[in-house]
């Protein structure tokens, strides 16, 4: 693959808060790459270097400063068709049953009710929350919500889903289980996945390829590619291979003199 036939381009991607010139801050600096469709991209990088302003960016929640982010050679539009966005707080309202969380967008969108119900009962299957549909966000886990802020995420069938350290406030055992759960829905659903993380082995355990960040201003440090054979399961992390990527990402990450 190369850039100019990539689904997603990012193309000389800079963003400049605040006044340009002495008065703004250089928050993301000179970003290129590509991404094929369907594949898995975390992106792993020091805290503040603009993770999440890239993903604004890749949503069209935020204008840039310079530079374009494209899909099938065309902008992505608006925040709503083209993408979906999971934070890291899953935003659910809390008046709302499950189920009506997940319709929301049609809502928001206009789409057919009755069809959008039927996609949002089968993606609640997907993500294994059956029985629940009818419940609020209170009566579940932690880990429950974030499963079902990805299903509201696809509920309008964007072709990328993009996740902002999506498990960041679970435990670790539950985040484990979400790591399994995604690379699942990922290889179900086929979509185009773009995850922000803070953990090196969540990063490397479902990408296909890790994006390394440098400091702010951030640019892209290195792309890595993960050729660990799939599906992945906790042993994947005890492998050589596994290792190998996580040590260079971490040099990478001690040389920059900053961790996350
Ligand atoms: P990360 O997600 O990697 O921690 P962010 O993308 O949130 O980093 O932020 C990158 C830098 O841009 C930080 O210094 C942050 O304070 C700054 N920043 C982010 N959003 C805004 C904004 N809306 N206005 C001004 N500065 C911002
Ligand atoms: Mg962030």
């Amino acid at each position: 693959m190369t850039i100019a036939d990539a689904f997603i381009r990012i193309e000389h991607l800079s963003k400049t808060f605040g006044a340009p010139g002495a008065g703004g801050m250089l928050a993301l600096d000179d970003i290129n790459c590509a991404i094929a469709e369907g594949s898995f991209v975390s992106v792993v990088g020091p805290s503040g270097c603009g993770k999440s302003t890239l993903l604004r960016l890749m949503a069209g929640l935020l204008d840039a400063s310079h530079g374009t982010v494209t899909m099938d050679g065309q902008p992505i539009r608006g925040t709503r068709r083209d993408v979906g966005v999971v934070f890291q707080s899953s935003i659910l309202l809390p008046w709302r049953s499950v189920l009506e969380n997940v319709m929301l967008p049609a809502e928001v969108l206009g789409l057919d009710m009755k069809a959008a119900r039927q996609r949002a009962l089968q993606l609640l299957h997907m993500v294994r929350l059956d029985g629940f549909e009818h419940k609020l966000p209170r009566q579940l886990s932690g880990g429950m919500q974030q499963r079902a802020s990805i299903a509201r995420a696809l509920l309008h069938d964007p072709r990328i889903l993009l996740m902002d350290e999506p498990f960041g406030a679970l435990d670790a055992m539950t985040r484990e289980q979400m790591n399994l759960e995604l690379q699942r829905i990922w290889r179900e659903s086929g979509k185009t996945v773009i995850l922000i993380t803070h953990s090196i082995s969540e990063a490397i355990f479902l990408g296909d390829v890790v994006f390394v960040m440098t400091p702010r201003p951030g640019s892209l440090e290195r792309v890595i590619p993960v050729d660990l054979p799939r599906p992945r399961g906790m042993d994947t992390m005890a492998t050589p291979g596994f290792a190998a990527i996580s040590h260079e990402i971490r040099e990478l990450f001690n040389h920059a003199g900053s961790f996350d």
